[in-house]
């Protein structure tokens, strides 16, 4: 039987997939951080990969929004980091 991974939502397209395809954030200290390990205690959300969603992260501020906490420099990085992976 092939075990099943937890599935979880993109904050921007409500798509899911298996957590390993999606960039878990949190919040810590009233900011969104990026957590890379999937483990960091506290409220999660997750984006996937796809650029548009990436984007949306940037441009609309949907972590932010998704969180209710500001959404500063250290999202901005990781997200610039993952659109560079894609390409
Ligand atoms: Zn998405």
């Amino acid at each position: 039987m092939v075990k099943r991974q937890p599935l979880r939502m993109c904050v921007c397209c409500r798509e899911r997939d298996e957590q390993r395809n999606l960039m878990r954030f949190v919040v810590s200290n009233g900011e969104v951080v990026p957590d890379p390990t999937g483990r960091a205690p506290g409220r999660g959300a997750y984006v996937c990969s796809k650029p548009e969603c990436l984007q949306a992260v940037l441009k609309k501020k949907r972590l932010s929004q998704a969180l209710k906490a500001g959404q500063g420099e250290a999202v901005e990085k990781a997200i610039v980091a993952l659109q560079r992976v894609k390409e």
